[in-house]
């Protein structure tokens, strides 16, 4: 999702490539994509892969917290 301007990335119908789909799942997918993206360009050691909520430390301390 990276644009030729280091550090922006795009989303949504203002992405285009070859496989893009212009509907609203094109959009979701498009915006997680460009997310991770941003994240590895101020953080290259971050984790290539997003943090799924089942598997969130910071959701599981909080549902602790709320006796979950
Ligand atoms: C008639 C029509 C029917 C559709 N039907 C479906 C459907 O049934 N199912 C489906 O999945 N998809 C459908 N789509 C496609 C879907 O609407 C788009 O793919 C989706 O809305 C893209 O989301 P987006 O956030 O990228 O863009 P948009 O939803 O277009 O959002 C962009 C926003 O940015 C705002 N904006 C623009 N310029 C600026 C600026 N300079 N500053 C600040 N804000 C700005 C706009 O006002 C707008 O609110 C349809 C599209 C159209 C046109």
């Amino acid at each position: 999702m990276a644009t030729r301007l280091p550090g922006i990335f795009v989303a949504g119908d203002a992405a285009n490539y070859p496989s893009k789909l212009h509907l609203i799942a094109g959009a979701i997918s498009d915006a997680a994509l460009a997310i991770n993206s941003a994240k590895l360009f101020l953080d290259p050691t971050a984790p290539k892969t997003a943090q799924m909520s089942s598997n969130s430390t910071r959701f599981t301390e909080r549902n602790k917290a709320l006796g979950l």
